[in-house]
């Protein structure tokens, strides 16, 4: 790629790093996991948005050149991802390529983590090429709780709920490839299944929509899930289940995690990744929780004049988590008819693990709350082995790692750190192997009621 002219105002970055109307748009998705980034663009074009998912990983040495190594890894993929595609766009369109029709999507977080910085740096890279200055970056922000602030008002709210559902219904096909693709009878023939369910469901998601009537999706979801029940062998024994927590966007990102879901299953584990919708659900229960600390402090020092806000945001803020609690309870049920997949913990649960906050206190955020409460929900659950995967010096997992190494230790469940930057580590399968070792034997263990066979 030519090297870009050198010109960074800063004004551009509230003016072209904003939340606005994307209809008529190309709206760039980054892929994140394989299936939710797909249903996620079909929830958009349901309501009407031009979206696609752009390759990925593919620009990674784009994405290395233009940053300066000190930022998170998922900063550099996205990056690279968005840079390669506008290049193939230019090559493809030639004189045709117009920059103002497409809108960059890159979501941000409020609090301590970079991640709030990702979409304002990479306007700064794109303006660097004057041919790509007019493709603006759209984002929504969990600071208002992903309310879609990039679709009329008329429509936002409903798009946000099918999203969810998307997100919940990609969670539960991710956990169905876990579950299948160890134990099945012919090579191959999970992957192959899921990605025609996928297929399928996108179409399904495009027609149905605006209506929201999701009974459909739940329909076709059972249809595949019972397809995907036959793909089993029973005659193969259970593996050793590894739980994986960690940075989402590592976790769920095979391309940055080096494949590890499929490295675990070739040495012979069973791995249940911690969910998309997860992060959803904690970004409205920490909401909640600000809510409630609102209503303390006006408990404290009553004035009227807070009151109506406060109260319209607890009813917005209750109706949306019991809108979320309902909606994924009512896919892992029917889902549950047909496989036995993991099933998702509750935002409420992680809390009561951190033992009353002496291991971790939500009110410091970020995603080590959700990871150190992850991984004990998954002990709790007899699983025999826990990964914490992340982006080399990422903030959140590196606390994680730093609580649950110890308490990990103690309780004598395996427990390893998997972080990436891109590199290839030369002794990783290694480590990987000793760790399903280890965990094969904790199976045995729990098996044997705690004896060593
Ligand atoms: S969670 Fe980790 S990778 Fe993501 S922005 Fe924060 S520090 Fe970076």
């Amino acid at each position: 790629m030519k090297r870009p002219e050198e010109e960074r105002p800063l004004s551009r970055l509230s003016t072209q790093v904003a939340q606005f109307d994307v209809s008529g748009k190309t709206l760039l998705l980054p892929r994140m996991n394989p299936f939710g980034s797909r249903l996620l663009a079909a929830a958009f074009r349901a309501f009407g948005v031009d979206a696609r998912v752009m390759d990925t990983y593919k620009g990674l040495a784009l994405g290395k050149e233009f940053t300066s190594g000190k930022e998170c890894f998922p900063c550099q993929v996205t990056l690279g991802d968005v840079l390669h595609h506008l290049q193939g766009e230019k090559e493809r369109l030639g004189a045709g390529f117009a920059a103002e029709r497409y809108v960059y999507f890159l979501p941000e977080a409020d609090g301590p983590c970079r991640f709030g910085m990702y979409n304002k740096y990479q306007r700064l890279i794109l303006d660097r090429f004057p041919d790509l200055r007019a493709v603006p970056i759209a984002y929504l922000s969990t600071s208002n709780g992903y309310a879609a602030g990039i679709l009329p008002a008329s429509r936002a709210r409903y798009f946000r709920r099918l999203a969810y559902v998307t997100v919940v219904i990609a969670d539960v096909l991710e956990r169905a490839s876990w579950r299948v693709r160890p134990y099945e009878a012919v090579a191959g023939s999970t992957d192959a299944l899921l990605e025609q369910a996928v297929q399928a469901m996108e179409k399904l998601i495009v027609e149905v929509g605006p209506s929201r009537d999701c009974r459909r999706l739940y329909r076709m979801l059972e249809r595949y899930l019972a397809a995907a029940a036959g793909l089993l062998d029973p005659k193969r024994p259970r593996r050793p289940r590894i739980g994986l927590v960690g940075e989402i966007y590592l976790r769920t990102h095979p391309e940055s995690n080096q494949n590890l879901a499929r490295s675990i299953e070739r040495f012979g584990g069973e791995v249940v990744i911690a969910s998309v919708a997860e992060w959803f659900n904690y970004v409205t229960y920490d909401r909640l929780l600000r809510v409630r600390s609102r209503w303390r402090d006006l408990v404290r020092r009553p004035a009227n004049r807070g009151l109506a806000p406060l109260l319209r945001d607890t009813i917005g803020v209750l109706a949306e988590h019991g809108y979320q609690s309902w909606r994924q309870a009512q896919v892992y049920r029917c889902a549950l008819r047909c496989l036995d997949i993991a099933r998702d913990h509750s935002v409420r649960s992680l809390e009561t693990w951190l033992d009353h906050n002496r291991h971790f206190n939500f009110a410091i955020g970020t995603e080590a709350a959700l990871s150190i409460g992850g991984a004990l929900a998954y002990i709790h659950d007899d699983y025999d082995g826990i990964v914490n995967v992340f982006p080399f010096t990422c903030m959140p997992s590196t606390i994680c790692a730093a609580i649950l190494k110890p308490l990990l230790h103690r309780s004598q469940v395996p427990y390893l750190d998997a972080s990436y930057d891109g590199t290839v580590q030369p002794n990783r399968d290694l480590a990987l192997r000793t760790f399903i070792y280890q965990a094969q034997q904790h199976l045995e263990q729990r098996l044997n009621g705690g004896r060593r066979s």
